[in-house]
């Protein structure tokens, strides 16, 4: 691996820090404060991002994206991940990859009409009864005749109120597995108006304040056949295809965050005095800033690394845990370090820190909770010994 960077990354990084500075930090206040993302101020960022090229900038040149490799891709999303997670992702980040997968008629219903932010997405797995335990949800769809039947429910399904179709994970049979009976998953685009379907309000969050999350609620919603996404019962197979990143997309925002909030800590440790000299002096404080900069580095290094393995082919779902369990886990360190360095003023909203802290939480959660990421890392030592 080379570890450095190409001119056309540099310049990527310098592009989407400066966007990201001049025009989504100055609106991150405002959605602090009232939780709500003003959809007029996304539009309007939406615009500047298309014409510098920013927007949707993981998706491959020949559907309309800048055709970044991974890595890049990577190093984009870092520092997209400083500012406001709502904002960044509504108004500059991406529909998700898994709309490649459509056929060319889903492409033209749902791919290039986000392409051109005409259009959101959102992506419906988890169930109140199934969260790390997909195969064991209840939410599902039957054929009747040509068309399908959906029955159930999901919930914390991000940002569909104003998504205008979901990607919905259903359950459409069962099969036996060496760990017992596991459901078979089929994908469908649900449009908004379909009848039986309905979208409402998720719970507060402490994380993310303007990421809404909702409830999704299926009641004999019928849907044809051309509403499935990849093949019947091979749902999971199109999310590992298509998703495959997701892991990594999380761990490299968190970084940016983590990142922020380091320099910010720096900045107050040489400026802030106390008994007469600079709090960094106190080697209470300044060990603090060394073991924020190793961890951090440590999460970079390993981010980068699955993401350039990503690009090989050679990338190992053990790397792209240990990436996204490193980084989420170094970011909650970060900003509670960061806070402590601030004392009291760490806590107050004049600064990005207790926002940065409490949106910490929640990476460690979605995706693929800390828990589920040391399994799947140990899952793959064990099982080269027959475990
Ligand atoms: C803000 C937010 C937005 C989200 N957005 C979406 C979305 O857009 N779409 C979507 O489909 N989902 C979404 N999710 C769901 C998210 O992916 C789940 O919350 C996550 O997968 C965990 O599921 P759960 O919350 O049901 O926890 P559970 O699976 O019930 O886990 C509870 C606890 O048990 C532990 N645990 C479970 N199984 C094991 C095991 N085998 N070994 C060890 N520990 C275990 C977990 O680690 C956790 O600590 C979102 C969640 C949040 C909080």
């Amino acid at each position: 691996m080379n570890f450095g960077m190409t001119e056309e990354q540099v310049m990527i990084v310098e592009t989407t820090r400066a966007f990201v500075e001049n025009e989504l930090y100055p609106h991150e206040a405002e959605i602090e404060r009232t939780g709500v993302l003003d959809m007029d101020v996304v539009r309007d960022i939406q615009k500047k991002a298309m014409e510098a090229g920013l927007y949707a900038a993981n998706m491959p040149e020949e559907v309309g994206g800048a055709g970044l490799d991974t890595l890049t891709w990577l190093m984009y999303e870092k520092e997209l991940g400083r500012a406001n997670y709502a904002l960044h992702w509504t108004a500059v980040a991406r529909p998700s990859n898994i709309l490649l997968a459509g056929t060319q008629d889903q492409k033209e219903q749902y791919l290039y009409p986000c392409m051109k932010g005409e259009k959101w997405d959102c992506l419906a797995m988890t169930e109140p009864d199934a969260g790390s335990d997909l195969r064991g949800m209840k939410a599902t769809a039957r054929k009747d005749g040509d068309d399908w039947i959906l029955n159930g429910t999901k919930h914390f399904i991000s940002h569909a109120d104003i998504a205008d179709f979901a990607i919905c994970f259903m359950a459409t049979g069962v099969e036996d597995t060496p760990r017992g009976p596991k459901k078979k998953i089929t994908a469908f685009f649900v449009d908004k108006d379909t009848p039986g379907f309905a979208v409402r309000d998720g719970y507060g969050n402490v994380s993310h304040r303007g990421y809404t999350n909702a409830v999704l609620e299926f009641d004999d919603c019928r849907l044809p056949a051309s509403a499935v996404l990849g093949d019947v019962d091979k749902g999971f197979d199109v999310a590992n295809t298509w998703l495959g990143a997701t892991r990594l997309q999380v761990a490299a925002t968190c970084l940016g965050r983590a990142e922020r909030a380091l320099d910010h800590a720096v900045a107050y440790a040489a400026e802030r005095k106390q008994f007469g000299q600079q709090i960094g002096k106190f080697q209470g404080v300044s060990f603090k800033l060394a073991d924020m900069a190793l961890e951090l580095k440590a999460a970079n290094l390993l981010t980068w690394d699955a993401g350039w393995k990503f690009d090989q082919g050679t990338v190992t779902e053990s790397d792209m845990s240990m990436a996204k369990l490193k980084a989420t886990e170094m970011l909650a360190f970060v900003a509670d370090e960061a806070i402590q360095i601030h004392g009291g003023m760490g806590l107050m909203d004049e600064l990005p820190l207790e926002r940065i802290w409490r949106d910490a939480r929640v990476e460690r959660i979605w995706e693929g909770t800390s828990e589920i990421q040391r399994h799947i890392i140990s899952r793959e030592m064990l099982r080269a010994l027959g475990g």
